[in-house]
Formats: structure tokens, C-alpha cells, sequence
């Protein structure tokens, strides 16, 4: 699809961006996102968090959305979070939804060459698969019934976006208060509920794309030479070890741990903290 022409001439202002934090990494994760990708993408981009912080607001006004959900790491303050950024998008009126957590660079230039080749007014679900293999879970139907059920999900630690089409028609088991009633009944995480929504109830298969990462995959596999080319990236702990991207870059990995604010000099070289003598 990489090679076909685009299906549609589509600008980053046709992407909601939904970010998932929590109150407690304002500091500790936002704040970077804030100084590197999102700096460079206010209008398009909405952060979903669950407390009030007058810092955030001063920097992203009505973009920070206090969800009211829950701080806690629950299924369902999860749930809750991603049934606000749902119905945000809705409102929104664009022709993207993309969700990604607060661990994660978002590449705009790549992300909207990859969905300008899919029509928004079709069913699109696109994404990288968490697991090998389809999820088995549980449905549970009433009256103490069960069905056992297969599907593919996106994991939401990579990112994936979904079309308006596609979204518009998940709207009964998504929208207001449907989709934390849905996620109880598989009893899955939110990224898991958006999977089932959209492969068991509605039978539309997920498109698989390497260009997502999330900090499960190794992440020092991504060539060096292909990082401009990646959608989304992160950071993180695996076996109590540091799983970063491997860059040579403009800071040192004490001064820039997660490598995105590196990233983001190699993107955008005329960033005005960026060292302007970096030979890439
Ligand atoms: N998160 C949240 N509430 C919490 C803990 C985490 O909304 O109580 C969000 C967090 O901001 C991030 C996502 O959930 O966007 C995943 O959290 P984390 O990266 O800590 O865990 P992971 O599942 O990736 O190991
Ligand atoms: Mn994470």
C-alpha cells in the first residue's frame, strides 16, 4: 500500500491525537512529549488526563481534558479515559482518530502519509498486533450465558488509529456510557475493548503496520537508518533494563533518556534547543 498512490489528500488538522496520561506523569512524561512532538502539533492533539493542573492548561488550554475518570491503573479508569476520548473525537468533526499513550513519539509527517493512502469514510483500523496470535477471551451475554470469542487488537502502547467511518458505526457499543458497559462484558483492557468493538461485533479486520512501536517489541531493533520513517516510538523498562531506540544523536543518553528529545532534533534540525553542528 506503501507504493500506492495516496487515496486521499489528507493534512494533519484531519488527525485527533489523543494522548492517555495520568495526573502523576504531568511532569515525568508530558512534559517532554509537550517540548518535542506535540510542540509541533497543539492543534491536532488532546490530552486526556484525570486531574486539574493549571501548568498544563497554560501551555495547551482547552486541549488538556480532565476525564473525571479515576487515577487509578483500573480496567475501568482505563475504560473510562478511552470512552471521553472517543466521544471527544466524535465532537471533533476530523477524519482520524489516533490514540497513544504518554510513552510515546508520534512521527506527524509519517503518520499522515500512512493514512492518506485509506479512505476516512471506510473501515479502517490500523495498528500493530500486541500479541502472535488473536486474544481468547470470554463475552458474557446475560442471564449468567458466555461465548467465547477470537479477535486481533491494536496495543495501545504502540498507538493506532481508527477511520471516522469506521468510528461512526462503533458508536452503539463506543459512544456515552457504552463502551465502559462493553469492556465488562469481555472484562479487557480498554485497547482490547476497541479490538473486540471492531473485529467481533463489527467484523472488520485490523490492519497490521510495523511503523508502531510500543516498549513490549525491542526497541533497539528499529534501524538507525529507517527512524524517520517510523510512526510512533517509545521507551520503557524490559527485564529491568533500559529498552530504548538506538541513536547516535544530538544528546547523550544521560541527557536524553528516552532518546525522543534526539528524535526530535533528527526531525526537526531547526528546533531552537537543538545543537545546530549534529552530523546525523
Ligand atoms: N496510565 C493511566 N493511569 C494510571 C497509570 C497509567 O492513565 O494509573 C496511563 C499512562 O499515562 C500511559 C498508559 O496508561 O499512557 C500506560 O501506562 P504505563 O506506560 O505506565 O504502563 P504500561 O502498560 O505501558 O506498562
Ligand atoms: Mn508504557
Amino acid at each position: 500500500a506503501v507504493e500506492a498512490p495516496p487515496a486521499e489528500d489528507i493534512n494533519p488538522n484531519d488527525i485527533f491525537i489523543a494522548v492517555k496520561t495520568t495526573k502523576k506523569f504531568h511532569q515525568s512524561r508530558l512534559d517532554l512529549l509537550l517540548d518535542t512532538w506535540i510542540s509541533r502539533n497543539m492543534q491536532q492533539t488532546y490530552i486526556f488526563t484525570d486531574g486539574e493542573d493549571e501548568e498544563l492548561k497554560k501551555k495547551i488550554g482547552s486541549h488538556a481534558i480532565n476525564t473525571n475518570c479515576s487515577a487509578a491503573h483500573s480496567r475501568q479508569a482505563l475504560s473510562c479515559k478511552m470512552a471521553v476520548e472517543y466521544d471527544k473525537f466524535i465532537e471533533s468533526g476530523k477524519k482520524w482518530f489516533c490514540h497513544v499513550d504518554d510513552d510515546n513519539y508520534v512521527n506527524m509527517r509519517t503518520l499522515v502519509k500512512l493514512l492518506s493512502h485509506y479512505p476516512h469514510t471506510q473501515d479502517v483500523y490500523i495498528g500493530k498486533p500486541s500479541l502472535d496470535r488473536p486474544i481468547e477471551a470470554t463475552e458474557r451475554l446475560g442471564d449468567n450465558k458466555m461465548r467465547p470469542v477470537n479477535f486481533w487488537f491494536a496495543t495501545g502502547g504502540a498507538g493506532f488509529c481508527v477511520s471516522r467511518g469506521l468510528a461512526l458505526k462503533m458508536s452503539p457499543w463506543a459512544s456515552g456510557g457504552h463502551f465502559m458497559n462493553t469492556a465488562e462484558k469481555i472484562r479487557l483492557p480498554d485497547d482490547c475493548t476497541i479490538g473486540y468493538i471492531i473485529e467481533s461485533v463489527l467484523g472488520v479486520r485490523l490492519i497490521r503496520s510495523n511503523l508502531f512501536h510500543s516498549h513490549l517489541e525491542n526497541l533497539q531493533q528499529v534501524p538507525r537508518s529507517e527512524l524517520h520513517k517510523q510512526v510512533t516510538l517509545s521507551y520503557g523498562m524490559f527485564e529491568n533494563k533500559r529498552n530504548i531506540i538506538h541513536m547516535k544523536g544530538a544528546f547523550t543518553v544521560e541527557e536524553d533518556p528516552s532518546r525522543f528529545r534526539s528524535v526530535h532534533c533528527l526531525l526537526y534540525p531547526d528546533t531552537p534547543w537543538c545543537p545546530s553542528h549534529v552530523v546525523y
